[in-house]
């Protein structure tokens, strides 16, 4: 199962007397199942790399190093994390708007392999440091698709975003670019979508993108090395056992691959999402205005993945049966609970109006899939209240943070 349901023991094991439970639990062997199952369904030619920004703890990485093609990256901390948790060996690629000189010294002096270029401006700048040092930088351009894209979660391309060079301009873009002596233009970069849970569809969005990088290849003369296709490969929140169709879309892509273009992905929620789980003790229970709430020691300031999405996030209730006060033990029962955090703002919610068969004070809420985009997206010391254990386990063990 590449799906983590920590189990009742390894929750007994995150009790504490002195504070109530608050913890991420990282299961690094489900995080390998998930990700060889999905590398393992590529057509040749293809390269699976991981978005760090999903996840970006050191243990990930080493989990997922052996795995992966590489790494994509889209900061110099980013850069930088990778290389401490990995040394020189990873292969990094760097992608994000809004890029800056010290970004492509940082990049240039870590030895990132490629730069996906999201604007006229990051292509002068990146032109002009690697001219500086005397470095032949790889890039390619990001585009920014024309048409709306239907179907996923969020939209970064074929929409109004800060997002890529828009398709109309990629032309002059090319123009630009050849210029650049620098630089050296390798094809381009996509990543329109995310979450997209239809794998026919987005083997047919990235068989679009593949035949509009080919025309412009042959339009302005030149050799198309790669592209990159991006992430988006979707999670169904909703239903925590279904599963993108990896295979599916790597049959319906494989006829749209030549041998002489190599096609990347790079993806981060479907490889860590499921790995990870977030078990919080409920320290109160109470009504207003006719609705039910369990307090939790925790909240979106360690999770903000619900709060950002407006989603009721999958949990499950696990009893904890000791209640060492004098006074009865507050409970419902078959009925609508909203789960609030600690945080003094009525936007701290992690699922609402959900009905559980029992909750008590004292019970555990163990919230699955939160193993991408949780701890690494949110607003840790906002109310300065203690932050959680993360826990990250292999072979029943725990990985403490500095292992090799
Ligand atoms: C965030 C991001 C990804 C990963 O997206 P997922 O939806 O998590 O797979 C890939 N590429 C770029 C440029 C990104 O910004």
């Amino acid at each position: 199962m590449t799906l983590f349901r920590p189990t009742a023991e390894q929750i007994a094991a995150l009790t504490h007397d002195d504070r109530p439970v608050c913890a991420f639990l990282y299961d690094l062997d489900a995080l390998v199942r998930q990700v060889r199952s999905l590398v393992s369904a590529l057509p040749p030619g293809a390269d699976f790399f991981y978005a760090v920004k999903a996840n970006n703890d050191p243990r990930v990485l080493r989990a997922l190093a052996p795995h992966v093609g590489g790494f994509e990256v889209a900061s110099a901390g980013e850069v930088r994390r990778v290389r401490a948790a990995l040394g020189t060996s990873a292969r990094i690629i760097m992608g994000g708007p809004a890029r800056t000189e010290s970004d492509v010294t940082t990049l240039l002096a870590h030895g990132v392999e490629r730069l996906h270029l999201e604007s006229i401006q990051a292509m002068r700048i990146a032109n002009a440091v690697a001219d500086a040092t005397g470095a032949v930088l790889p890039v390619l351009l990001r585009v920014n698709l024309a048409g709306p894209v239907p179907g996923a979660t969020l939209t970064m391309g074929g929409a109004a975003t800060q997002f890529g060079i828009e398709e109309a301009a990629i032309p002059d873009a090319i123009t630009v670019l050849r210029d650049c002596r620098a630089l050296r233009f390798e094809g381009f970069h996509f990543h329109t979508v995310s979450n997209n849970r239809d794998a026919a569809g987005h083997a047919a969005l990235c068989a679009a993108e593949l035949a509009l990088a080919r025309r412009w290849a042959e339009e302005h003369g030149f050799d198309l090395k790669l592209v990159n296709l991006g992430g988006g490969w979707g999670v169904d929140y909703a239903d925590p056992d279904w599963r993108f169709d990896a295979a599916g879309f790597a049959r319906l892509l494989a006829p749209h691959l030549d041998g002489r273009t190599r096609v990347q992905f790079e993806c981060g929620r479907i490889v860590a999402a499921y790995h990870g789980a977030y078990v919080c003790e409920i320290v109160d229970l109470k009504h207003a205005h006719g609705r039910a709430f369990a307090l939790l020691r925790g909240g979106t300031h360690h999770f903000r993945l619900p709060s950002s999405w407006a989603h009721d996030h999958p949990f499950t209730i696990q009893p904890h049966e000791a209640w060492n006060h004098d006074w009865p033990r507050p409970e419902i029962t078959n009925a609508p609970l909203t789960l609030a955090g600690e945080l003094c703002t009525p936007k701290d919610i992690l699922a609402r109006d959900v009905t559980v068969p029992r909750a008590r004070i004292g019970d555990r809420v163990v919230f699955l899939m939160a193993g991408a985009y949780g701890w690494d997206i949110s607003h840790h010391d906002f109310l300065c209240h203690a932050h959680p254990e993360r826990l990250f386990l292999t072979d029943g063990a725990i990985v403490p943070e500095r292992a090799a």
